[in-house]
């Protein structure tokens, strides 16, 4: 037996080989056309041109009224210039107006530039008058007027197809107008724990149960990435119950996460003997810790992409920020997105198995640029997990490292 097949290492794959793999997988969801209240995290799959300039219309920046600025020219504190104030113009006001040269009408921010007017005089710039108004000071032609096309000529291109859409990107399809675009919708992850030992939270646990917690972290985890996330109830240990859990999710899951039941532990990992029949999801060994027993593949009619994820809370969000997040992501065809990777200094010395990369629960002081390993690295240690804010990397060859040395830090979201 050579040391390879010893140590088990033959048949570990490395996470980039793994991500890799993944990823190549992963067909992106066909684009289609949104309504803009369900555009918020869409990836746009065309560009978007402006049909109207922005702003359509040249408009008042300020409160104040609108003159010809030569009527004004001599305006000063100590000479203000008075001008008859002929009407106003509110926002909204769609109607015609003209200022008659020696006259001027109030005008309020963001209404129409009347003809005959080449700027604005600030409310602050005068005395506030409502039949007419002293101006003590002479605006520039064009003061306060925000051009037709000021932000975007007509034709110009907004955003182009592969920007994500954000909170200021639906403002901007918005104020171009837009009622629909077509983009690649938020993936839709459906999170499944499996497990006769696990309870739903706030109800009695038994000696040997536990309280599930995988499906509400990982859900969250999704959301916080920026997709549609839903929690399929506890599935019993049992293949039948597992497959038609499954088929149930499909109906409105463009990706699947399960967790537990994936370990080498034999008949009682029952994602795994249950989806080993299909054929169409492996099941590995990547090199890592924690998270090392890891399957993926496709399911259902149409293809959708299955992460069966160990069963260990730690194990479980380590493996969803490493490996879904990114898949989720080139599901939109974008990114892949990855945890913000950066060095520190490690401010303890810390241990790692060999052959096997390490992802270590720390805390990270970005200002000081230190990493200190939290205490409670197994995978089940939940509780260290909340108190870390990053993962510290670990090299497969490495064992071990001393307090000081600089090492590659994956910071959490
Ligand atoms: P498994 O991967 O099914 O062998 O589970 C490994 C460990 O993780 C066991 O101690 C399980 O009890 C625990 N575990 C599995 N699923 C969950 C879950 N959804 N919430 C909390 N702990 C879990
Ligand atoms: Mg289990």
């Amino acid at each position: 037996m050579s040391v390879a097949e010893h140590t088990g290492q033959a048949a570990m794959q490395s996470v980039e080989d793994y991500l890799s793999d993944v990823l190549a997988t992963i067909r992106p969801l066909p684009p289609r056309e949104l309504r803009l209240d369900e555009a918020d995290g869409a990836v746009l799959a065309e560009d978007v041109t402006a049909t109207w300039a922005l702003p359509p219309f040249d408009n008042s920046g300020m409160d104040g009224y609108a003159v010809l600025a030569a009527d004004v020219a001599a305006a000063t504190p100590d000479r203000p210039i008075t001008l008859p104030v002929r009407g106003e113009i509110p926002a909204g006001d769609t109607g015609r107006h003209d200022v008659a040269p020696g006259t001027c009408l109030r005008i309020m921010t963001g209404a129409p530039m009347p003809s005959g007017a080449d700027a604005v005089v600030p409310v602050e710039w005068t005395d506030a008058g409502v039949t007419e108004v002293a101006i003590s000071r002479a605006p520039e032609p064009g003061n306060a007027v925000r051009r037709t096309g000021g932000d975007a000529a007509v034709g110009d291109v907004l955003m182009t197809a592969g920007t994500r859409v954000g909170p200021v990107q639906l403002g901007l399809l918005a104020a171009a107008g837009r009622g629909t675009v077509i983009a690649r919708p938020r993936p839709r992850i459906t999170v499944m724990s499996t497990g006769n030992e696990l309870v739903e939270p706030g109800q009695p646990a038994r000696p040997g149960q536990i309280w599930e917690s995988n499906s509400r972290m990982l859900a969250a985890a999704a959301q916080q990435a920026g997709y549609h996330a839903s929690r399929h109830g506890i599935v019993p240990d049992d293949k039948a119950a597992v497959l038609t859990a499954i088929g149930e999710a499909l109906d409105n899951t463009d990706l699947l996460v399960t967790t537990g039941g994936v370990s080498m532990g034999g008949e009682h990992d029952i994602v795994k003997a249950a989806l080993a029949d299909l054929g169409t999801v492996a099941f590995r060994k990547v090199a890592m810790q924690p998270g090392m027993p890891q399957g993926f593949g496709v399911v259902g009619p149409a293809g959708t992409p299955i992460f069966t994820l160990p069963g260990n809370p730690v194990s479980a969000y380590v493996s969803f920020q490493l490996f879904v997040r990114p898949a989720a992501s080139a599901l939109q065809d974008f990114g892949p997105e990855r945890l913000a990777a950066i060095s520190a200094e490690l401010a303890e010395p810390v241990r790692s198995p060999a052959g096997r990369r390490s992802y270590l629960r720390g805390v990270l002081d970005a200002a000081a640029g230190t990493v200190a390993p939290v205490s409670g690295q197994s995978s089940h240690q939940l509780a260290s997990l909340a108190r870390a804010n990053a993962l510290i990397v670990v090299p497969e060859p490495v064992t071990g490292l001393p307090a000081g040395t600089t090492v590659d830090v994956l910071v959490l979201p």
